[in-house]
């Protein structure tokens, strides 16, 4: 039986993308065997707004995903007014590639933990699967709720997820990279350069538009 390519997710502010963002999309492409899309979001429900605009963190993903097929980028959320709520984007996607293609939402691990205060959570689980990537740092509880939907829905990549839309959730196990574009913003703001956690030309981009400067300029 031909079953068709999953088409994964990986959702978030990317204020700015960097290399934890990145290289955990590409394993994620590479143990579903997928096509990768990000999604940067518009207004975050849940998060302070971001410190560049879409337009601007949409250039900086563009400068990061140049020369490679693998991982694409969708601007879908952007061009709708309010609130990027995943379940919405999710019923938009589901809509148009029907309903057998395995759609996965990839989540790090700090993401999934809040999974429960999400718009609509539990509809997320009848329109794509969950593949959580690790995180470095101590493993978040996950309130009870959430728990009981892991312990119903659990698969392993080598099991038949692949034969279904949606519904089950996966742990993937990424390489774990220390990196949080918080980090990032933080050593721009302090005058550092993030050099070798965002792409050469990401950084260079931030540099030559003096993005997320505190005083005294990034440093390098
Ligand atoms: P911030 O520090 O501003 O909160 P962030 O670095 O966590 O940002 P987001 O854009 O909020 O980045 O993350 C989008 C998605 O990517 C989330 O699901 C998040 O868990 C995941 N992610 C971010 N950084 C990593 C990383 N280093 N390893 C694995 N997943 C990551």
């Amino acid at each position: 039986m031909n079953t068709p390519r999953p088409l994964a997710l990986l959702g978030g502010t990317f204020d700015p993308v960097h290399f934890g963002h990145l290289r955990a999309a590409w394993e994620a492409a590479e143990q579903l065997d997928a096509e990768v899309h990000l999604l940067p979001a518009n207004v975050p429900p849940h998060r302070p707004q971001p410190a560049v605009d879409a337009a601007g963190r949409v250039e900086l993903l563009r400068l990061a995903l140049a020369g490679q097929e693998r991982l694409r980028l969708d601007t879908r959320e952007l061009q709708r007014a309010g609130p990027s709520y995943t379940v919405d984007t999710l019923y938009e996607l589901r809509a148009e590639i029907g309903p057998q293609r395995p759609l996965v939402l990839l989540l790090g691990m700090d993401a999934f933990a809040a999974l429960a205060s999400w718009n609509r959570w539990l509809q997320l689980f009848e329109l794509a699967h969950i593949a959580v990537m690790d995180r470095p740092g101590p493993a978040p509880a996950f309130p009870a709720e959430l728990q009981a939907q892991v312990a119903a829905r659990r698969a392993g990549l080598d099991g038949d997820w692949r034969g279904h839309g949606a519904g089950r959730v996966l742990f993937l196990d990424v390489t774990a990279l220390e990196i949080s574009a918080t980090a990032v913003r933080g050593q721009l703001a302090a005058g550092l350069s993030p050099r070798y956690l965002v792409p050469d030309a990401v950084l260079g981009e931030i540099q030559r538009r003096g993005w997320y400067r505190g005083g005294s300029g990034a440093g390098d």
